[in-house]
């Protein structure tokens, strides 16, 4: 899956969530986050990102932000 990291917070383009295509975008807090279950691992938001606040969760910078998101994601 992929998460929304650091950059994002007060940001919120939202050009991530208009390509986004399961539409796994939900806000959380000051910031997008991405449900991990509903996210299909497709790659398309990353490179839409102006703020180059998403990462796949493979990635070392996104380890502190995997459990964020899947708890601000629950919530809806
Ligand atoms: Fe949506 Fe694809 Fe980004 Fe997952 S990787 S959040 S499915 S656009």
């Amino acid at each position: 899956t992929y998460v929304v990291t650091e950059n994002c917070i007060k940001c919120k383009y939202m050009d991530c969530v208009e390509v986004c295509p399961v539409d796994c975008f939900y806000v959380g807090g000051n910031m997008l986050v991405i449900h991990p279950d509903e996210c299909i691992d497709c790659g398309v938001c990353e490179p839409e990102c102006p703020a180059e606040a998403i990462l796949p969760d493979s990635d070392d910078r996104a380890t502190e932000w995997v459990e964020l998101n899947r708890t601000y994601s629950a919530q809806w």
